[in-house]
């Protein structure tokens, strides 16, 4: 069988979940058409090149970034380091002619999703952009409730992201809360998975209205070159500014009449990871809550004497679940929707086709976000205008 040769940079949360992914791909996908091969990793922390090579099985670690992007026999960078380091290192990529999987949001601001998709398309390679929450095999199924009709017409939606990683002051003052190294808060954050579940499930967003707030004001310092968004300070350590924003609401437009709202936090007390979605149509309605992502509530009219929602539980009669596990009600979790992603690029790349969310799904996430960011200036409606530039 064809190999394809990975290679990653950024080995932190992501980067390792993606190296596990790739290197499950053969013992969960029996009918793919290439297999992986974990070429080399790039962190500038050694203990994590360390990791690389000896945990995971790369042949070659480095601190060089762009040792990576030059190798023969490299076919697929994935680019999972902090939000504002992501444009640089897919322009190099593209420009060695190597297919492209960064994580969300690709870029830490809509300028810089818009030159990576610019150069990526320029260049003609495949690109693919982290959106695994897509990959829930009910997300999957509840898509293809709405495509069949089953929930009539859509009506409403109601997206929400409420995560507990930032509710605590002594949280480090990691990258994400910096908006040099991510960019934006929130909505370059999780309001980006939130919004995509939106745009794959109901479709583009014509006009928003929205705003952020930052609850925390300062945080503990981490020592350089250490601490997630996970980790803790203690009382008294140095605290310096957070510079975006924990909190954003927001109602939206589709193109297609229905009308939405949204609500992400990175601080909330109560909510632990809730990416959560309600849809509702004429029909029937759905509601996901990835918290409890092995379950969906599904109610369509007509189909039973009583109203009101039916649990539905995962299983190997929906997409995707049976490669990992047998039967219904025995659950997956957050890696496995990684591995999916995975085995999808790699599908995408061994035949030469295109990959959906690639990084024009990406551009189209921002152009919301760049008209929500002009709505919290403006304080009024403001249109979404595409972004993407030829
Ligand atoms: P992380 O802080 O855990 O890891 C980032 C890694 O990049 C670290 O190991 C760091 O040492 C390395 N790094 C920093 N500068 C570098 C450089 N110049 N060269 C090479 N390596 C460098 O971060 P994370 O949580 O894994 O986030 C990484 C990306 O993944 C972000 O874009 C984030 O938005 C995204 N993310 C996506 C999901 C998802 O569910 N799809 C979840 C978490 C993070």
């Amino acid at each position: 069988m064809r190999e394809l040769g990975i290679a990653t940079i950024g080995f932190g949360w992501m980067g390792q979940a993606h190296s596990r992914g790739f290197r499950r791909i053969p013992s969960i996908f029996p009918d793919r058409d290439a297999n992986p091969r974990l070429v080399i990793c790039a962190d500038t922390v050694e203990q994590r090149r360390h990791e690389a090579v000896n945990g995971f099985g790369y042949e070659y670690a480095t601190a060089d970034w762009r040792e990576v992007v030059e190798r023969d026999d490299v076919d697929i960078v994935i680019v999972t380091s902090p939000n504002m380091l992501h444009v640089e290192m897919v322009e190099a990529a593209v420009a060695n002619a190597k297919h492209v999987f960064c994580e969300k949001p690709v870029g830490g601001t809509p300028a810089q999703t818009v030159r990576a998709e610019r150069a990526a398309r320029n260049a003609g390679v495949i690109s693919g952009v982290g959106y695994n929450y897509r990959w829930a095999p009910l997300v999957q199924y509840t898509k293809e409730l709405i495509d069949s009709g089953q929930l009539g017409t859509i009506t409403n939606y109601r997206g929400r992201f409420l995560s507990c990683y930032g509710n605590d002051p002594l949280g480090l003052l990691s990258w994400r809360f910096l908006v040099d190294q991510s960019g934006y808060g929130v909505s370059t954050d999780i309001l980006s998975h939130s919004m995509d579940l939106a745009m794959f499930l109901i479709g583009g967003i014509s006009e928003v209205v929205g705003f952020g707030e930052t609850f925390i004001k300062e945080r503990p310092l981490p020592q350089p070159g250490t601490g997630t968004h996970y980790d803790r300070g203690r009382p008294g350590d140095p605290t310096a500014a957070v510079t975006n924003e924990d909190w954003f609401g927001a109602m939206v437009r589709f193109q297609n009449g229905a009308v939405g709202t949204f609500e992400t936090s990175r601080s909330m007390t109560g909510p632990e990871s809730q990416n959560a979605l309600e849809v509702y149509g004429t029909n029937g309605a759905v509601i996901w809550n990835f918290e409890t992502m092995n379950q969906l509530q599904v109610y369509i009219a007509g189909e039973q004497k009583h109203t009101g929602f039916t649990n539905v539980y995962g299983g190997q009669r929906f997409p995707f679940h049976g490669n990992f596990v047998p039967g219904n009600a025995n659950s997956i979790g957050f890696e496995d929707l990684v591995t999916i992603e995975d085995y999808a690029f790699l599908q995408a790349v061994a035949h030469g086709r295109a990959f959906e969310p690639g990084f024009d799904d990406a551009v189209r996430y921002v152009s919301v976000q760049q008209a929500l960011l002009n709505s919290w200036e403006s304080r009024r409606w403001e249109p979404v205008v595409s972004l993407r530039q030829d």
